[in-house]
């Protein structure tokens, strides 16, 4: 990532949070705009440039996926995160879909915003991973499509490589199966979510320890998967016991 202070457009209209976030993102070197309808938004995604847009859904006069939607449909490609209530999963996915690249759920630790920031700043400034990734003792190298864990080599079907590949570039992060269909088979497919279910009900089978109970991939309820940032520290065990809670 580029060492230049990152200009971020803060839409929230909860007063709290926003002055949180202003006081947290001010101190760590982003430039931040704050602004709390969705028309002030609007005019100044149309009149300003921007890295990074951390947009509350909720906001007086307007929905903030209405803005994901007319952003996109204008082609503009600024990275969104939404940042929305716990218990609107519907609203988390229908984000994803609309267009944003990550999202944060209230209430939530600034320490969790920023890691997203940077994680979403990143994969916009082009520094994708190729090569070989390695997360805990799980290793991937694109350049010989082989993957493990330590010594003991997988033996992945080409979509299934294709699949922890993709997820591996991008730990800690959710994806909505429609998503994953979109980015890993490609635009022209024509299968469904059970698609990405089975292949992930496969590809836990041949990298988990025990496929019954993840580290590695887990299951986001009502939303789809991620590949856990931090799989070898029993963190999935907190997460799943909030998956529970909110299923
Ligand atoms: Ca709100």
């Amino acid at each position: 990532m580029k060492s230049s202070t990152k200009r971020i457009l803060l839409v929230e209209d909860d007063h709290g949070i926003r002055r949180e976030l202003l006081q947290s993102l001010g101190s760590d070197s982003y430039s931040v705009q704050a602004c709390c309808t969705s028309k002030d938004a609007q005019e100044s995604l149309e009149n300003g440039d921007y890295d990074l847009v951390l947009l509350d859904l909720g906001l007086p006069d307007g929905d903030g996926i209405e803005i994901c939607k007319w952003l996109r449909a204008a082609g503009n490609t600024t990275p969104i995160i939404i940042i929305t209530a716990r218990d609107a999963v519907e609203s988390r996915i229908e984000g994803l879909n609309a267009g944003a690249d990550d999202y944060v759920v209230k209430p939530f630790q600034i320490g969790e915003v920023i890691a997203r920031m940077q994680s979403v700043l990143r994969r916009a400034s082009g520094t994708t991973l190729s090569g070989r990734i390695a997360l805990g003792d799980l290793w991937a190298d694109s350049e010989a499509r082989k993957s493990g864990r330590t010594d003991r080599e997988f033996q992945l079907k080409p979509r299934e490589f294709d699949l922890l590949f993709f997820l591996l570039q991008n730990p800690g992060r959710a994806w909505t199966r429609e998503q994953l269909l979109a980015r890993v088979w490609g635009p022209d497919f024509e299968g469904d979510g059970r698609t990405v279910d089975l292949h992930v009900r496969r590809l836990r089978q041949k990298i988990e320890d025990d496929a019954s109970d993840p580290r590695f991939i887990e299951t986001v309820w009502g939303i789809g998967y991620r590949m856990s940032d931090s799989p070898l520290t029993g963190e999935h065990a907190k997460e799943g016991s909030e998956a529970v809670s909110e299923s």
